[in-house]
Order: structure tokens, then sequence, then C-alpha cells
């Protein structure tokens, strides 16, 4: 490794400040339970590669300090919660800082917890973990930053107020001087809320003038990740003239980002950012659409590729091109690996898995046998169970191939009842349909390291969502860069990702679940299970599915386009240069 190259984006510390980057959650670390799923991961990936790349980065969270709770599952699947409380300073470095927010009219004191997240040529990434557990607090209030998608809509508000307005205080209190905010979600949009009162000077006397929002919306960019309507925060009148009192919410009124009669943080995010993109194509599409006032562009998600490369894949890119991990574009020359090493590594990569599995669930699964990879939340669009819309057929497939495994994986919300008896029927399924030829096994408690250790090890890794409901997805970009294929439906990131038959299988449209079941069958039998059976041309799919989607669905490529595209922009340079001017006279 070379230790004396300088990080890449090094003028953004002469020219200016910082990106401070705001997200619910974020995957930070395998042992701190602060992430619950895809939007987490995604948030730890984009700060590994900004890291890696050198840019001026720091973010923000919540501290989550009881977890994201471990899933326990019953013989019948059914799932009960524990939480993970963890101990902060075994990982972050408590700063004596002090900032408040109002919150229902009581003052709330918070604190950060600091993390340094470190690239691979030494440069840092701060991520401030905000926290309320404080004497000077109330009870409730200490509770705050408890639990990561806990409580009802109150709970969550209230934490938003503390990610959003507490957050920038804690950014200012801290010292940075912040080019750019970006909102990762909506859940930290009433950040511009705190911005819009500092450009204020702090008076709400007047209402804001067309050039004070203008001055907030330069220093804002957002990201949405949600494709449906349902799936955006919103909140009452009552519950926001309760919170956030009477004169900031009808601000926020006036201002727009009222929706349906809701106050609704993807509007107030969109309305005071210069810059707004959709995770994939489609999805910035279809974020056009459902907001058709505002300009939505897409950069398509990635993951971060060192930490989601199973060893013996990394051991094998080191010795081919051995320059991936500083420039990920490199993966694009594995389109002539030699086969036998591909399959060597995933060889080993299956057997790492089976063993896990054992160990788990003392059931022993074959390294020879094709085996498929289903991990996700257990959310009913994404439709776990459709491969068992008819067991004859799977049990048929099984027979065909000489043998099939499925790996299932997934929690389901604490409140979503219709995700727990998904996973009942899953688990059902796999009890009743399992023989010598059908070996369906559910793992228990599904997060970063079985995540890793699925899709490295499995053969092919199915995704059946119900479209648009996918907005990007990037378990199959994980698989990708582990050579493994994708079967999936044509949602999310994978209309990208699909070269039929060159990175993995489409499962065509079709009216119904069942049409798109029979699809998912045919394709398994004349397709995938016949190409199993030929080792040579089975890694000459697994080489071209790094070649071309490893090179390209990642966070390296990935952060250089939020560079481009949304940090540094003529336009944000040279109103950050004339605002950084005029502060500087003011002061
Ligand atoms: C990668 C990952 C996700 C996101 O994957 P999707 O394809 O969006 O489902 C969720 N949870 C864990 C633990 C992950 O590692």
């Amino acid at each position: 490794m070379n230790k004396t190259a300088k990080p890449l984006i090094t003028e953004a510390h002469t020219k200016g400040g910082q990106i401070a980057y705001f997200s619910m959650e974020i995957a930070i670390h395998p042992l701190m339970p602060t992430y619950s799923g895809g939007l987490g991961v995604l948030a730890g990936d984009t700060l590994r590669s900004a890291a890696d790349l050198g840019m001026p980065v720091a973010a923000f969270t919540l501290l989550h300090r009881k977890g994201y709770f471990r899933q326990h599952l019953d013989p019948s699947g059914g799932q009960t919660e524990e939480t993970q409380p963890w101990n902060p300073a075994d990982f972050c470095t408590e700063l004596p800082t002090r900032v408040a927010v109002t919150i229902e009219g009581r003052r709330v004191t918070l604190r950060a917890w600091r993390y340094d997240m470190v690239g691979r040529f030494g440069h840092i990434v701060p991520i401030y973990l905000l926290d309320t557990d404080l004497e000077s607090n109330t009870g409730w209030d200490r509770g705050l930053t408890d639990h990561l998608y806990g409580g009802d809509t109150n709970y969550r508000f209230q934490q938003e107020v503390v990610l959003g307005m507490g957050g920038l205080r804690m950014a200012k209190a801290l010292g940075l001087y912040v080019d750019v905010f970006h909102m990762n979600e909506g859940h930290a949009a009433l950040l511009t809320l705190a911005l819009l009162e500092t450009q204020l000077g702090g008076g709400p006397q007047d209402g804001p003038t067309e050039s004070d929002i203008e001055r907030v919306r330069q220093r804002c960019v957002f990201t949405t990740h949600t494709p449906v309507p349902a799936g955006h925060d919103r909140f009452s009148v009552e519950q926001a003239i309760r919170i956030l009192g009477g004169d900031r919410t009808a601000r926020l009124r006036d201002l727009g980002c009222f929706h349906d009669g809701f106050l609704n943080l993807t509007m107030t995010a969109l309305r005071f950012s210069r810059y707004a993109n959709g995770v994939a194509l489609q999805h910035g599409r279809v974020s056009r659409e459902m907001f058709p006032e505002f300009n939505i562009d897409s950069i398509t998600n990635g993951v971060h590729a060192a930490t989601w490369t199973s060893e013996p894949i990394q051991h094998l890119l080191d010795e081919v091109v051995p320059q991936w991990r500083r420039d990920n574009l490199c993966l694009r020359n594995l389109i002539d690996l030699d086969e036998e090493k591909i399959l060597t590594a995933h060889a080993r990569a299956k057997v790492e898995l089976l063993a896990e599995v054992a160990s788990r669930t003392g059931q022993v699964l074959n390294p020879r046998v094709l085996t498929l990879g289903f991990a996700r939340r257990a959310a009913t669009y994404k439709r776990a169970d459709l491969l068992f819309t008819d067991p004859e057929r799977l049990a048929k497939i099984a027979k065909a191939s000489g043998g099939l495994q499925i790996l299932y994986a997934g929690k389901a919300h604490p409140q979503d009842e219709p995700g727990k008896a998904l996973i009942r029927r899953v688990v059902e399924n796999a009890a009743q349909l399992s023989n010598d030829m059908l070996r369906i096994v559910y793992l228990e408690n599904y997060e970063w390291k079985l995540g890793a250790m699925l899709t490295a090890g499995v053969d092919v890794w199915v995704n059946t969502p119900q479209r648009p409901y996918e907005a990007s997805g990037t378990s199959g970009m994980k698989a990708a860069l582990n050579g493994v294929p994708s079967l999936s439906i044509l949602d999310g990131w994978w209309i990208e990702g699909w070269i039929e038959g060159v990175t993995g299988w489409a499962i065509e449209d079709g009216a119904t679940d069942a049409d798109e079941a029979e699809a998912m069958y045919l394709k398994l039998e004349n397709t995938v299970v016949p190409l199993y059976r030929s080792q040579q041309k089975w890694a000459q799919v697994m080489r071209t599915t790094i070649a071309y989607n490893g090179s390209y669905f990642n966070t390296d490529r990935m952060v250089r386009q939020y560079a481009r595209s949304a940090y540094y922009t003529g336009v944000l340079l040279s109103s950050t240069v004339q605002l950084m001017q005029e502060e500087s006279l003011a002061r």
C-alpha cells in the first residue's frame, strides 16, 4: 500500500470548509448497532469512500444507545426483539461541547461522541453521534437518542429535531466551517429550518426574504431514498405545533413544506436544497413524477468494495488488479480473468458461509450444490415467499439440478405485523419443503457480518421486489463484487446492472405475483440450473459480473459523482467564496 499518495480532493480544504453529512442511521462499525439496514449501510459506505478519497466530510447521526434490535426466531418463525445496548466509550470519544434545542417548549441539551472513520491513506472523516442522555434533561428527553426507528411518530419527530436542528448547532459549536449540508433522506430536513433561523440572525420577527431562502438553498443538497408517497416522513399540523411551536410551524407552512395538509420532510428538504437526487435512474424518474415541481437528478448507489468482498476474493483481486482498492475502475480488467481462479476463490467463500450456517443452525449443506441467497428486510413488497408460489415446481427444479439450497435472512420492523407474518411463512415453507434435494434455511439476525458472508458465499443472489418499490437495493451490488450474479425483478439498480446472461438474469415483469413466480421458475429451469452444470461457463458469468458491475456499483464511483454533481458545482464554489468574503467582512 502506498502510504505517501495524496488525498484526491484537497483543494476543497483551501477553498472552504466541509461537507456535513446528516443521516439518521450509519453502519459505522460491525460491532456498533447504530443502523438498521440499507440506508445505514449506504451512509457508512459513503463515509468509508469519502475517507479513502481524502474528502473533507464530517457526519452527524444519533447515538442509538440501546442499539437496533437483535432478532430471535422461534421454531415457527415468530420474531422477538432484544435491545442491544452498547458502550459508546469503547469506540468513540466524548466531547465536552454542549448545545441545546427546544422540543415541546422544553430545552433539551445534547452532547456528541466522536468516532474517527479512517481512510486508507489515513485521512479522517469524523462522525459525531448526538446524545441526549444527560443529567440536565428529563427522563423522556434522556431517552430520545436511545432507539433507532423506535417508538411512535411523536418520538421520531423529536429525534428528527435533535438530528437536524441539534446537529446544525453542534456543527457550529464545534467550529466546523460547512459549505455543503447533505441530507441523507428526509429525517434530517429540519436542519434547513435551523439554517434559515441562523440566516435570520435568530429573529423570527419578519418572514424570510427570497434571498434568505436562496442562501440556505445554496448550501443544502438532498438525497431521497423512498419511491412511494407513504414512505415519506410526515407529521400532522397539531403535532408540528406542539413539538416545534406555532411560529415555526406557520413558517414551514408559508414556505411550502406542507403536502396534503401534513408537514412533509421530503418537501421541506426539496424546498431548501439546490440539488436533489434519487438513488438509481428509475428512482430519479419516479421521484420527479411524485414531486413534479422539483428538478431531481439521480446518482446510483454503490457499496464500499473493500468492505464487502470476502477474503478469498480480496486475495484474488490483490493478485490480478493490485490497484483495485485505490481505484475500483480497475475491476473492469477482470473481463478475461482465469476461470479457475475465480471458481477457487468463490468456493472458499462458499465453504466459509456454509461452515457459519452449520455452526448457527446445525444444518450441514453441500458446497457443490447450487445455492441461492435471499436476505433483506422482511417487508411484504419484497415478496420473500415468491419462490414458494408453486412448491411442486420448486421441488422439481431442485431435483433437476441435482440439489438446490436456499438461504434466507432478514428482520421485520418490530411494528410490522405483515412483515413478521412473512417470516413465519418462509420458515414454515422451509420446514415443509426441505428434503434430500431441497434444503431451505432461515438464518436469524441478519446484520453486517452475516450480510457480507451471504452475498459472498452463495451462487446466485435473488431479489423479488414489487416494482417500483425498490429505490435502489445494494445487497446485489455486494454480491456482484464477489462475482455472484443476480436473478432479479427489473427494479432499482438492477435495471442498470442487468445484462442478460452476462451479469445475471432478469425475472420478467408480469401482471400478477403468480406470473412473476412463473417467470422466475422458467429462468431457473431453462437458464440458471443448466448453466451451473458447466462450471467454466458459470465462471465466465462470475468474472463479467465483477468486471461490469463491481467496477461501477461501488461508492468509489458514487462519491466521486456526488463530488462533481452535488458538492462542487461552479455555482457552489463562487457562492461559497462570496459568502466567506461577506462573513469575514461582517466579523
Ligand atoms: C446491504 C445490506 C442491506 C441493504 O440491502 P438491500 O439490497 O437494500 O436489501 C440491508 N441490511 C444489511 C445488513 C446489509 O448488509
